[in-house]
């Protein structure tokens, strides 16, 4: 990439709403270079709870706008990339002290009607006596509802929306921060630092897209040199994983006496989730990690609902991420709002920076196509919006096609375990076939690195997929990390390491 070359878009960060916006510009012709300081994923969107939901919640807080959109793009979002996202049965236990059952069921029936749900099955109500779902819990509940929402491997959405990016040709830098940026005869010059060399590229740009998440006030204070920059509200949200509590594929949705809610979900097929956490946050967002209180609290919520008490000593993971809200002056956090806002800036001979504030994964496509109508507003139009009908790669098969497809797979390399195929499909859907190319057996797979993890997989995630260290391969590409040892770890660490030179400069092609 020279440094004179002028692209029309600058998009600062690699989160979901960044790799969209790319995405989207890309597909519509425009030249794009989109850099992110750490890897794809690494802030906010690999740490949410994974769901394509409406956010039955919202609707305590009349968000309606935001949940018929979130809604409305569940189905979407499942077509596109039916490997990642799937539909998931959430069971809401009632009993009397919390919100009364009217309440539940005009919330459940907007929910059903006002969001074009058309393949997921509607809300239905549970006997909790004798549903399987009222086994692991303790008899607190004779009732339930049961109602869709869809689940998304988050880490892996963000990257397959910069993979389609890049197959469009956008130019996607990891490891890159966008140190300053000045305006410049009508246009943006971007100082980009490589964040493994200490180098310092210049790029010129149209436009500026802000996209950096809980960092986009300080992209604006340090970067761009802005005095008192407040759009954000960082609220942290943390997750804890355990081994798995019970045996059914459906999610459940706890209310809790404070009148938040938790989620404990069925995760990577031997664990579950649990989550989340509210509360307001400062510092830098990437030195986020759970607080002690956030552990008993997490814990306590989940032991008032299931027989089996949820023991620290259960937990096998954590996670916590810092949810960069749009500053509407709620008084608690977990009532600020969940939409988004776009705002511009310049025009007129002065180069546009668009800043976006909020946001949430499940609608991260439509807040793309109304950047789109921003850019468009500045620079011109050059396409139509196209992205409600393109599966993301690995995606093109149908909605309900996984079972046929794992079929076709493990057919196809019958030397695959039956596990390892699922999770290829999971994780790449008909990518999962280039992965394993021509091989004939285990041993064509290269070397192996723990649990079902092979070289020919590293490779393609160091190839193609932007992965530079073994953290990017086992906690955000996959979640091998639940399952490798320390040693394991550190083999592939090093194997990564010795093979650096061509990951780098493959994943920038
Ligand atoms: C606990 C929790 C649970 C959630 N659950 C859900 C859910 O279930 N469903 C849902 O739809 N949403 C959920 N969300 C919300 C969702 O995760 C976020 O809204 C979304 O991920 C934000 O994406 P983003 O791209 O704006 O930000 P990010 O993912 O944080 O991306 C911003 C990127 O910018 C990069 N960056 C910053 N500064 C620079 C710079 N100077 N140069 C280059 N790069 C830079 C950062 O490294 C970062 O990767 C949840 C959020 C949290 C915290």
């Amino acid at each position: 990439m020279g440094g004179e070359q002028l692209y029309d878009i600058l998009v600062i960060g690699g989160g979901i709403n960044g790799c969209g916006i790319a995405r989207d510009a890309a597909g519509r012709g425009f030249s794009v270079v989109l850099a992110e300081m750490n890897d794809l994923a690494s802030g906010t969107s690999s740490w949410s709870t994974k769901l394509i939901h409406g956010g039955l919640r919202y609707l305590e807080y009349y968000e309606f706008r935001l949940v018929r959109e979130a809604l409305m793009e569940r189905e979407v979002l499942w077509s596109n990339a039916p490997h990642i996202i799937w539909p998931m049965r959430f069971v809401l236990p009632h009993h009397k002290g919390l919100r009364p059952a009217w309440l539940l069921r005009l919330g459940l029936f907007l929910y059903d009607h006002i969001g074009g749900r058309r393949k997921l099955p509607p809300t239905r109500t549970l006997n909790m006596r004798r549903d399987k779902a009222g086994a692991p819990l303790k008899p607190l509940f004779s009732r339930a509802f049961e109602y869709s929402d869809c689940w998304v491997n988050d880490a892996r959405f963000v990257v397959l929306n910069a993979r389609d990016a890049a197959d469009r040709g956008a130019v996607v830098r990891t490891r890159t921060k966008v140190a300053r940026a000045r305006r410049e005869d009508g246009q943006w010059t971007a100082e980009l630092e490589d964040r493994v060399s200490g180098a310092v590229e210049t790029v010129k740009a149209r436009l500026i897209v802000n996209a950096a998440g809980p960092w986009v006030d300080e992209v604006l204070a340090t970067a761009l040199g802005r005095n008192s920059v407040d759009n954000v509200r960082l609220v942290q949200g943390s997750h804890i994983v355990i081994r798995k509590k019970f045996d059914d594929p459906r999610a459940y949705f706890f209310q809790n006496r404070d009148g938040r809610i938790i989620f404990a979900i069925p995760y990577e097929d031997d664990f579950t989730l649990i989550g989340t956490t509210d509360h307001d946050f400062e510092g830098d967002p990437g030195d986020v990690t759970i607080t002690d209180p956030e552990i008993d609290y997490l814990c306590e919520a989940a032991s008032e609902y299931f027989v089996e008490p949820v023991r620290r000593e259960d937990i096998v993971w954590t996670y916590s991420g810092v949810r960069p809200l749009f500053d509407d002056g709620a008084s608690k956090a977990q009532e600020a709002t969940r939409d988004y806002v776009l705002k511009s800036e310049g025009g007129d001979g002065e180069a546009p920076l668009l800043n976006i504030f909020g946001g949430k994964i499940t609608t991260y496509r439509r807040l793309s196509e109304a950047m789109l109508e921003k850019i468009e507003g500045f620079l011109g139009r050059k396409g139509a919006p196209w992205t409600e009908r393109a599966p993301l790669p690995g995606g093109n098969f149908p909605a309900d096609g996984y079972e046929a497809e794992v079929a076709r797979l493990s057919a196809d390399f019958s030397f695959l375990d039956k596990t390892h195929a699922r999770r290829l499909v999971r994780l790449y859907g008909t990518d999962a076939r280039t992965i394993l190319g021509k091989a004939k057996s285990r041993e064509d797979l290269g070397q192996w690195f723990g649990a079902d993890l092979f070289e020919c997989e590293v490779r393609h995630l160091m190839g193609r997929e932007w992965a530079r260290t073994a953290e990017d391969v086992l906690w955000r590409r996959t979640k091998r990390g639940l399952r490798l040892s320390k040693a394991e770890a550190a083999t592939l660490d090093k194997y990564m390491r010795s093979a650096g030179g061509d990951a780098s400069t493959a994943a920038a092609e």
